[in-house]
């Protein structure tokens, strides 16, 4: 069975999925839209394909995780992509955000800090029809080359908000992160409108929960 193989199954377990998302709260049908698209079952090890369209987190190997569906949706839904836009995501991990993005016409670069994942999120990824630029690097440094981006999405749990970042967004641009809460316990999804230079506004969106973002390429 190659990688790309896409089933009845596979594609009605997506369908009730995206029927789940609905009644979660998710209403964005180019959000929805993609969510069919992009067959979730070839980023997980697992070969049971009905728990990849269960709406949970699952292992991907060294240490991390793919996303919750509902997190991935809820996270998409406020980064509003439309067609054409340069989107940066920080968290590569099993590459499915990432295609989920592309799903929606965007240009996605996607950066990794965690070496084997890079390698073998990569490899998975050549063999999808989903265009995503793979970057192994320090997420807090962004993309210096290839700014300015009209998105950035962040898939980990973040310290602060990464000034690095905020300077290689244009301006009008958005941010979804999900920042560290002060008590330690998980993170609040937050956008960040960069409405001038200098001028940011912010909006909270509830409480998440993601591994965290840590500082420079490694193996942990
Ligand atoms: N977007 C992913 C979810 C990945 S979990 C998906 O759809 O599957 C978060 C990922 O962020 C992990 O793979 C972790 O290694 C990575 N990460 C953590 N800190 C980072 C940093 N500073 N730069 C880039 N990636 C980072």
């Amino acid at each position: 069975m190659t990688i790309l193989e896409d089933t009845y199954r596979a594609k009605g377990l997506r369908k009730q999925l995206v029927d789940l998302l609905r009644t979660k709260g998710i209403t964005d049908e180019t959000v929805l839209a993609a969510i069919n698209e992009v067959p979730r079952h070839v980023f997980l090890d697992s070969s049971f394909v009905e728990i990849a369209y269960q709406d949970q987190a699952f292992p991907i190997g060294s240490g991390q995780t793919i996303s919750q569906p509902h997190t991935v949706a809820f996270q998409t839904q406020l980064l509003q992509v439309e067609k054409g836009m340069k989107v940066l995501e920080i968290g590569t991990g099993s590459g499915y955000q990432a295609c989920v993005l592309a799903a929606m016409g965007a240009k996605v670069f996607s950066i990794e800090r965690q070496r084997n994942l890079y390698f073998k999120t990569k490899d998975i990824l050549e063999q999808l029809p989903f265009r995503v630029k793979t970057f192994l690097g320090d997420g807090f440094e962004g993309l210096p080359t290839y700014q300015p981006f009209d998105r950035i999405i962040i898939t980990a749990g973040a310290p602060n908000i990464p000034e690095t970042l905020i300077a290689q967004m244009k301006v009008g641009g958005l941010m979804v992160i999900p920042m560290d809460n002060p008590d330690g316990e998980g993170q609040t999804m937050l956008r960040i409108t960069k409405l001038s230079e200098k001028e940011l506004k912010k909006e909270s969106f509830g409480n998440f929960k993601f591994v965290p973002m840590l500082r420079e390429i490694g193996k942990d």
